[in-house]
């Protein structure tokens, strides 16, 4: 490993530090979003601006010297990079444009490959190249199953009125998507066991902690109401899209469970309703208005992502994600279209894509931004927890002038 090593030397009146880098990941950071990284001289104006950061060893400056002296394990342990809400406040008041949220935002992908399990199904879901991959195994499975129906083997289904359990019914939706979730579940819970006991060795338990109960409570109405996205002033906009897509989010998940327990109260002689539901049954209203929030949402952070530098850069992980999700909706709209005018094959075929796009989602929930979920919250409730989540008053007076940094030239 000497050859991948750096190693610095620091010394003050009476003490002398070495400090033991990877010079491997900072090539890794360079290269996966945190390029400007090597501009920052160490002034600490994104500390100052940060609207979020507590008191103690504050964020994101302690960061940008972590990531230049290559102190993987510090970072991708780190808890303060998910308390980042990608603001981008910090990189906006940076006067040499070295972007530090687009640093924490890297640092929050590496983190998720790092506690991932098995590790190469997150760093294919990161990878341009690869990650093509991972919609290939659910195309193949559902293609299979698809075709190993007895009306599947010579699309049958495509005769007749179109009804989509005809193609996928719901045992066979059962047999490939209760295993997919299953794995997302054990796969996500390894991920968290992981992050935490980093935690707990990183961040020990202070005083000022709060109970647990009351870290949960507090990090879900800190969630709900999308408080300290409000606290933004860069990205302020960038709340409204988020809760659009939250809520929409959390529209689809009551609506699946609620055609999921229909579904089985009726198989069990209950006298309920079974889909396709009319267009004004309560349920399908859930879902299209739940839809349309989250078509919505996306739309706008994509607009915003592919129109201005305001929303930060964006990584493979972020793209892949907003992508998957827009589509999910899309195709589940378009097919419900084509299904009502009876166009076999179109309908059909978006169904079809519309499957794999549901199994991206689903399945690999602990390797993609999905996985945000996740590590945010835990790291919300472990942070108030612990006592970390103390904020101070931000000083904005007498700092430098914001910045258009994408228009300027990069220092040298
Ligand atoms: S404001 Fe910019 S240059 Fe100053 S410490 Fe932060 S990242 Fe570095
Ligand atoms: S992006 Fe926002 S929350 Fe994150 S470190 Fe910068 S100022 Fe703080």
């Amino acid at each position: 490993m000497a050859d991948t090593k750096t190693q610095a030397v620091t010394e003050s009146a009476n003490e002398r530090v070495a400090v033991n880098g990877d010079l491997e990941f900072v090539e890794e950071l360079l290269s996966s979003g945190a390029a400007e990284l090597k501009f920052c001289y160490q002034c600490s104006t994104c500390t100052v601006v940060c609207p979020i950061t507590p008191d103690e060893s504050p964020f994101p400056r302690k960061e940008m010297v972590y990531a230049q002296f290559g102190l993987k394990e510090k970072l991708v342990s780190s808890l303060d990079s998910w308390l980042c809400i990608h603001c981008n406040d910090c990189s906006t008041h940076c006067p040499r444009g070295a972007k530090p949220a687009d640093v924490m935002n890297v640092i929050r992908s590496m983190s998720v490959v790092h506690f991932a399990r098995p590790a190469f199904l997150a760093t294919a879901a990161q990878s341009p190249s690869r990650v093509w991959m991972l919609f290939l195994i659910p195309a193949i499975i559902i293609a299979a199953v698809i075709l190993g129906l007895p009306d599947g083997s010579a699309l049958g289904f495509l005769s007749g009125t179109v009804v989509f359990s005809r193609m996928m019914p719901v045992a066979a939706i059962d047999v490939v998507f209760l295993p997919a979730v299953a794995f997302a579940v054990v796969t996500a819970l390894l991920s968290i066991l992981g992050f935490l006991r980093s935690l707990r060795v990183e961040y020990p338990r202070t005083g000022g902690g709060e109970s647990l109960s009351t870290a949960i409570m507090g990090t879900v109405l800190d969630v709900l109401s999308h408080r300290k996205f409000l606290e933004c002033t860069t990205n302020k906009s960038r709340a409204g899209a988020h809760a659009l897509v939250m809520y929409g989010f959390i529209g689809l998940v009551i609506t699946t469970t609620a055609v999921g327990i229909l579904y089985y109260m009726n198989r069990f002689g209950m006298d309920t309703e079974v889909s396709p539901y009319g267009f004004f049954h309560p349920v399908k209203v859930l879902g299209n208005v739940s839809g349309t929030l989250v078509f919505l949402g996306c739309a706008a952070m994509l607009a915003r992502r592919m129109a201005s530098g305001k929303s930060g850069k964006a990584t493979v992980f972020d793209w892949t994600f907003l992508w998957v999700f827009f589509l999910t909706v899309i195709t589940g709209f378009a097919s419900q279209v084509f299904r009502v005018f009876d166009l076999a094959v179109p309908a059909y075929g978006i169904y079809y894509v519309h499957l794999v796009l549901v199994f991206f989602l689903l399945a690999y929930v602990p390797y993609t931004k999905m996985g945000h979920i996740l590590f945010r919250a835990v790291a919300m409730v472990y942070a108030r927890w612990s006592g970390r989540a103390i904020v101070r008053p931000v000083i904005r007076d007498g700092l430098p002038p914001k910045r258009d940094v994408q228009a300027e030239p990069q220092p040298q």
